[in-house]
């Protein structure tokens, strides 16, 4: 018998492995080192191990924490000011966010992740801006943390443009992110045994110049990073990119050789068909917002074709401020619940497939599929423990037919995450941070809310603001 750091035992275990969800009914997972060493039926595992510490977890779902593919942590500081609008940017998040300062962004950040590791998100994949001073947040609370540095070239008024221009390129600017970028990855790629991983992130294709787009593209081969980047995410990308090079998006980042395998791409909602093979054919991964972009643009981006095209497919939750809630649970029933609607077909993107998008498929997309995603001895232990005792997910069934996983898709709203695991770490117990103060961090998030109620009241332009005129109208 070896004794292991960490035995839990007696769960529902959902591996992840195989084509399915690889369920075990009565499974158990020995973690020593950070690392599984061993998962299985509880007979066989509890034969050859003990644990230091041991979770008895039943009526218990043991499954991979979730990775959310596309995040920007920083707008949460401004959740719930930038929704039910058209031309969401101009109008909504970027005049908004043009009022904050380093210290707003810091305290929203964590406020993100908190949200998100405590609805079992293990992994963030958080696109932002000073991700020199985010990646703390992320190692604060103790989640598994992807970091990309948002490199863009425009002005700080860019919402002062008409949108469909082309945008103004201040060439210092970009290089100036190009060197924070390479600042972090010095400093953080592979950082604490891959707790920390950094990607290399243009904003999106209309906000680059080609010239900044192929030293960002050399230096990731160069340096086997994978590409972040928001593609065909409006119309207006796409009339701004055919002005000034003659093409629409897609085909001019194919054109440039900028698509491949290490290219993880935000969105793609604007895309044609056509596009949408041609991003899937170059092995570049979608990265599917179902609730961001419905409720920013009216539109669902098309996984049901990249998937149809041979593509992978994670899902994510990007901003507060037009989500409005960064939860994987929410991603998977709506991403589901949509994409039967489109395709009027209740056998369209069966719950056991979002699972896969929230976990080992999202591994694929962020390229971390031999870390994380799913439960292997070897692998990372990422990994939470929900309460299936709970209202929503009862009763139980398990032979001879299981009901977990559709409950888990459609019924859960991850409040039901009890425990989190991160690198054999527990970071959530008992649904409380273990390394953060919740209450002190709602706190701070309201002291900073009301500093900038304050700067708003002085901006000139928030009579444009539709949150504005919602509030002023006793309509929010
Ligand atoms: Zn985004």
């Amino acid at each position: 018998m070896k004794t292991v750091d960490l035995l839990i035992k007696n769960g529902i275990v959902i591996t992840m492995e195989g084509p399915g969800t690889g369920i075990i009914n009565d499974g158990s997972v020995a973690i020593e080192g950070g690392k599984i060493v061993a998962v299985g039926e509880t007979a066989e595992v509890c034969r050859e191990y003990d644990g230091h510490r041991v979770i008895d977890a039943r009526n218990k779902v043991v499954m991979p924490g979730f990775i959310d593919c596309h995040a920007h942590s920083c707008d949460a500081i401004v959740r719930g000011l930038a929704q039910d609008v058209d031309n969401w940017l101009y109008k909504a998040i970027w005049p908004i966010t043009s009022n904050l300062n380093p210290d707003d962004i810091q305290v929203g950040s964590l406020l993100h992740i908190a949200e998100s590791v405590l609805n079992g998100t293990t992994t963030i994949c958080d696109m932002v801006y000073n991700a020199d001073i985010i990646v703390k947040n992320h190692l604060k609370i103790g989640n598994r943390v992807i970091l990309t540095e948002m490199i863009h070239e425009n002005p700080s008024d860019i919402f002062r443009y008409d949108p469909m221009d082309v945008y103004p390129f201040d060439h210092s600017v970009g290089e100036g992110k190009f060197a924070r970028c390479r600042k972090l990855v010095e400093q953080y790629q592979g950082y604490s045994d891959d707790l920390v991983t950094v990607m290399v992130g243009p904003q999106a294709i209309n906000m680059v110049s080609l010239e900044l787009m192929d030293e960002l593209h050399h230096y990731a081969v160069s340096n086997d990073l994978h590409i972040h980047i928001h593609v065909s995410q409006s119309d207006r990308e796409n009339v701004q990119v055919e002005k000034r090079y003659g093409k629409r998006a897609v085909p001019l980042l194919n054109d440039r050789g900028y698509l491949g395998r290490h290219v993880m791409a935000a969105h793609i909602s604007h895309a044609t068909r056509p596009e949408v093979k041609m991003m899937a054919d170059s092995g570049a991964r979608m990265i599917l917002c179902s609730n961001s972009i419905a409720i920013i643009n009216g539109v669902l981006p098309p996984a049901a074709e990249y998937l149809e095209y041979g593509g992978t497919v994670g899902l994510g939750t990007d901003q507060a401020p037009g989500n409005n809630r960064n939860n994987m649970f929410s991603e998977m029933k709506s991403s589901a619940v949509l994409n039967k609607y489109k395709l009027h077909s209740g056998t369209a993107f069966p719950a056991w497939k979002l699972l896969r998008m929230a976990t080992i498929e999202a591994a694929k997309t962020v390229g971390l599929d031999s870390i994380i995603g799913s439960l292997r001895p070897g692998k990372k232990a990422d990994i939470i423990i929900v309460d299936m005792t709970r209202p929503e997910l009862s009763p139980l069934y398990l032979e001879p037919i299981r009901n977990v996983v559709p409950n888990l898709v459609y019924a859960a709203d991850g409040s039901e995450v009890e425990t989190v695991i991160v690198d054999g770490r527990i970071i959530v117990e008992e649904r409380k941070l273990l390394h953060a103060d919740l209450a002190l961090l709602v706190n701070e998030a309201n002291r900073h809310a009301s500093e900038i109620s304050k700067r708003l009241s002085a901006f000139d332009g928030l009579g444009n603001l539709p949150v504005a005129k919602f509030t002023a109208e006793g309509l929010y």
